[in-house]
């Protein structure tokens, strides 16, 4: 199985890369590195065949895919890199870092484990932002215990 998180800063901008040259540098099965190079956001050198990518061409297509897979996530997941996908945790434990990012940011790692595979997950949010996050359900909660609390007074 290769591996999600692919070390980027081995890849040298000026450097160019054939399929084969990627597969040894990140060590990503090669099946991986043909959909890269077949991709048509992953700009190729003119004129060679088979295709050869700019290091810096490679680098940013890839920050691009890690940075999509990011947003996909729903409020209660968590991405895992064993199963590869937006996964959710039974029990879910908050982390203060102790950094301020600038007034009430405060940076906090939400950790779970995945249901599937029980990998340890992390998270990385500001405490804002998960308060934020968080009130969407709890209202709902809270509004359906008030229609259950009304239609036990009228029924
Ligand atoms: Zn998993």
């Amino acid at each position: 199985m290769s591996k999600r998180k692919h070390n980027l800063r081995l890849i040298k901008a000026k450097d160019s890369y054939s399929t084969k040259e990627i597969v040894e540098l990140l060590a990503v099965h090669a099946k991986t590195a043909q959909n890269w190079l077949r991709d048509e956001t992953l700009a190729k050198i003119e004129g060679i065949y088979p295709p050869v990518v700019r290091g810096i061409d490679l680098k940013e297509f890839l920050t691009k895919r890690i940075l999509k897979s990011k947003v996909t996530l729903a409020n209660d997941e968590f991405y895992c890199p064993h199963c590869k996908g937006a996964r959710k945790s039974r029990i879910i434990t908050i982390e203060s870092n102790g950094i301020i990012l600038g007034k009430d940011h405060q940076k906090i790692t939400i950790k779970g484990k995945c249901e599937i595979c029980m990998t340890q997950l992390n998270r990385f949010d500001t405490q804002d932002n998960y308060n934020l996050r968080q009130q969407e359900p709890i209202s709902q909660d809270k509004h359906a215990l008030e229609a259950r609390q009304q239609l036990n007074l009228f029924g």
